[in-house]
């Protein structure tokens, strides 16, 4: 077949032509209008999610800011409670316990009324110890109305009541009612002794709304009253019990001052009396020994032999009686302090060795072995030299006196922190324990048959121990029967 170009060919194919791009278009267009029908569709959806989503999120918002709020509130009441119960434990008065809970605080816990009772067993009732927001008419209206079978059955099980936590709506009832509130939290008060009691907080806030965990504060702030009330009580017994000692103390300190100053009256009186009867008895004693003395050199004439026995006798006994005398005139008067020491810086071993000089003889005579341990005598002390060696005549002739022939008798001394110390044994007869505590005082002699053969005045070691005494220093004896005897004194480096 012949293609013929003519023109109206040429119309139908450019017009066919026409067509087919026109139909791929639509098509294209349709599909396009399709896709973006879906796309919408698609969108629409995602819209409907994002406002489904942006709904619960000012809802969770909301939710959040809520919590926050609650949160905001409990820790207000934290605080309040934490302030409260600072107050409350800071106070050892019992009195003043319930009165340091301020209203403030009880508020910032969400409570405006509070009460306080504690059973009191004698009057069987409740004592109102606390009280905040209630006039005094409310309060006679509550304590004539209170049940006090169920507040002691709460305070024997030791139960907190609260509005969210008693389930009878008719006790609710009448617990709002008696206190003219909406919500309440009632919580034992339990201290271990004492009177135990409840603390009731209330509010007539409809709004406001209880928690458990109100119903913990409370709960914790009533414990913490309980063991307040504890502490009070015991500070109490311990700060009574710590008067009357006091008192005791005071009261025997003034009986023992009273009894010390009678004493030292007492021993003043014995010392002006000993010293001035042994003045007045040295002068006719003097003129006794004299005019003996006289009689027996026969200067008025012979006598027969047994005036002179007898004026020996009387020559020896005044000697004696001088002795006794010379000896109370000087305890009396170092006692007194009439005799006053003379301190000087010496050598231990000068002043024992200047006194074992004078004993020589006695030592010999019972042939004893004395040796001396002089470890202290590197410095010098200070005493009274001829007081001091009074000391050792009476330890070393004492020593002497009660050792059996060949007997020992040691000297030691040694340094101690602030002191020397002597110590002065012997191998002796030694001495009965119950007569070492009165050994020292005058006239004491131990019934023994030397003391029966050897007179003595009983006075030496009183002399003795009054001399170390005025030394500031100490004098004691260690002694067993038959053994020996240990004689120790002590004297300050520095006086
Ligand atoms: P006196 O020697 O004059 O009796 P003292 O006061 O010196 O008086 O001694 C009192 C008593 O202490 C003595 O009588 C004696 O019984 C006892 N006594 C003292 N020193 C010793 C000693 N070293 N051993 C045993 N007894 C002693």
């Amino acid at each position: 077949m012949e293609l013929i170009l003519n023109p109206y060919n040429l119309v139908l194919v450019v017009a066919g032509f026409i067509i087919v791009v026109l139909i791929v278009i639509l098509i294209n267009n349709l599909e396009r209008t399709k896709q973006l029908r879906n796309e919408i569709i698609q969108l629409k959806r995602t819209i409907d999610e994002i406002d489904l989503q942006s709904r619960t999120l000012i809802q969770t918002d909301m939710e959040l800011n809520k919590i926050q709020d609650e949160l905001n509130k409990k820790i207000i009441a934290l605080y309040a409670l934490h302030r409260i119960s600072r107050q409350v434990s800071s106070t050892l008065d019992e009195n003043k316990i319930f009165s340091s809970i301020e209203n403030s605080h009880l508020e910032d816990m969400g409570f405006e009324k509070a009460l306080a009772f504690l059973w009191d067993d004698k009057k069987e009732n409740f004592e109102l110890v606390l009280n905040i927001g209630y006039e005094d008419k409310e309060i006679d209206s509550i304590v004539k109305r209170l049940d006090k079978d169920f507040y002691l059955k709460l305070m024997q099980e030791g139960k907190t009541a609260s509005s969210i936590s008693v389930s009878e709506e008719t006790l609710i009832k009448s617990i709002c009612d008696l206190f003219n509130i909406y919500f309440f939290v009632i919580s034992p008060i339990l201290p271990k002794e004492g009177r135990k009691g409840f603390l009731f907080v209330g509010t007539d806030d409809l709004s406001k709304t209880i928690t458990q965990g109100d119903e913990d504060l409370i709960n914790i702030l009533a414990n913490q009253i309980g063991q307040t009330l504890d502490n009070a009580r015991l500070f109490e017994k311990t700060w009574l019990a710590q008067q009357e000692l006091e008192k005791k103390v005071e009261e025997r300190t003034k009986q023992l001052s009273t009894a010390l100053e009678e004493i030292q009256a007492i021993s003043k009186r014995k010392s002006e009396f000993i010293s001035a009867v042994s003045h007045e008895l040295r002068t006719p004693l003097t003129s006794i020994k004299g005019y003996a003395s006289i009689l027996l050199a026969e200067k008025l004439g012979n006598l027969p032999l047994a005036v002179k026995e007898r004026l020996e006798k009387i020559n020896r006994h005044t000697d004696e009686l001088v002795n006794l005398v010379n000896g109370l005139l000087d305890i009396s008067r170092i006692e007194s302090g009439k005799i006053a020491m003379k301190f000087e810086p010496y050598k231990l071993s000068q002043i024992i060795n200047e006194v074992l000089d004078l004993m020589g003889v006695q030592l010999k005579e019972k042939e004893i072995q004395l040796t001396t341990e002089i470890s202290a005598d590197s410095e010098d002390i200070l005493v009274d030299c001829e007081q001091l060696k009074r000391v050792f005549i009476n330890l070393i002739g004492n020593a002497i006196k009660f050792t059996p022939s060949k007997g020992k008798i040691t000297i030691k001394s040694f340094s101690l922190d602030h002191q020397i110390q002597v110590d002065i044994t012997d191998t002796g007869i030694g001495i009965p324990q119950d007569s070492l505590q009165v050994i020292f005082e005058e006239f004491y002699r131990v019934d023994n048959p030397i003391n029966q053969q050897v007179k003595g005045t009983g006075l030496g070691l009183s002399l003795v121990k009054r001399i170390i005494e005025a030394h500031r220093g100490k004098i004691w004896v260690k002694s067993k029967l038959n053994e020996g005897s240990t004689f120790s004194f002590t004297l300050p480096k520095v006086i």
